[in-house]
């Protein structure tokens, strides 16, 4: 693989897609391994302005989302990822520091390895 130029810290999200029935998101971050990601942690570390405050506080009571979210569909759009979810057709929005954020989340219940 050709790392030149590529950059260090956060890393960006080539793809994404939504796995099997949608409880699950397979994301490729450049420069990392594929990693298996379920749509419950998609859907509480949401970014979009709805959901977080500019100061990092959330603006919704996790008890109060759907308590079996699915992915719809996934786009990255200028590195930030765009998760669509069902039944409440949430658009959750992943910045890369998020990004970030999933990459280090070692309690991540399923994680790609040794690819
Ligand atoms: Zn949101």
């Amino acid at each position: 693989m050709n790392v030149e130029g590529m950059a260090t810290q956060a890393p960006v999200i080539l793809s994404a897609q939504p796995h099997s029935d949608g409880s699950i998101l397979f994301v490729s971050p450049g420069g990392h391994v594929p990693i298996l990601v379920t749509a419950t942690w998609v859907r509480d570390h949401c970014g979009c302005p709805e959901c977080l405050q500019p100061n990092g506080q959330r603006l919704f009571d996790v008890s109060n989302l759907p308590e079996d979210p699915r992915v719809e569909r996934s786009e990255v759009v200028d590195g930030r990822l765009f998760t669509t979810f069902q039944p409440d057709g949430h658009i959750a929005m992943l910045s890369p520091s998020r990004v970030d954020l999933l990459l280090e989340d070692s309690t991540l219940p399923m994680r790609a390895r040794g690819q």
